[in-house]
């Protein structure tokens, strides 16, 4: 679970990198396409008669417009991208919560034993109270065992929290 976590945050980094990347290149393009329009304007110029111009205007306006379409095609992209990476952190974010919140309603009517146990989820694994893992970190959420489980957290190796025993099962299978 750690190990895919991490991939999951080298995949988060990459499409940072390329979102930055992307919107480098539309700007670029957009910078060009105003280059080449300017250029073309500036060759037309030089020439008096008006049917001499219309080659520089329309080869020049022609390139200057489609690299400026590609940039602002690539701005899209790049805050698209960007804006979909914030969305399913936040879509994670609440669905973690939810799910809690779920748990927790539903957990003292339904779950029993080992599973209601009250547990404090940290970022990749849970805890009892008072682990020494814990100190400086006073508001982790408190979950059940069978939350934690749910979430893919791992019990600490330190305080050793009580487990579900199929979790345990599946771990060993794997
Ligand atoms: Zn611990």
């Amino acid at each position: 679970m750690k190990k895919m976590r991490a991939m999951w945050q080298t995949f988060r980094s990459d499409v940072d990198r390329r979102v930055r990347t992307t919107r480098m290149l539309g700007l670029l393009f957009l910078a060009g396409g105003f280059v080449v329009i300017a250029k073309a304007w500036d060759g037309a110029s030089n020439h008096v008669r008006v049917d001499s111009q219309f080659p520089y205007l329309l080869s020049g306006g022609f390139m200057g417009v489609g690299l400026i379409v590609t940039g602002c095609m690539l701005l899209v992209l790049a805050s698209m991208r960007s804006e979909r990476q914030a969305q399913s952190k936040q879509f994670d974010d609440m669905a973690t919560l939810l799910s809690r919140t779920l748990g927790r309603m539903s957990s003292p009517a339904g779950a029993t034993g080992t599973e209601a146990i009250q547990v404090l989820a940290g970022g990749d694994t849970y805890h009892v109270a008072g682990c020494r893992v814990l100190e400086g970190k006073p508001d982790l959420p408190a979950i059940t065992v069978r939350q934690a489980a749910a979430e893919g957290l791992a019990p600490c190796r330190s305080c050793d929290p009580p487990r579900l025993a199929e979790v345990t099962e599946q771990n060993s299978s794997n």
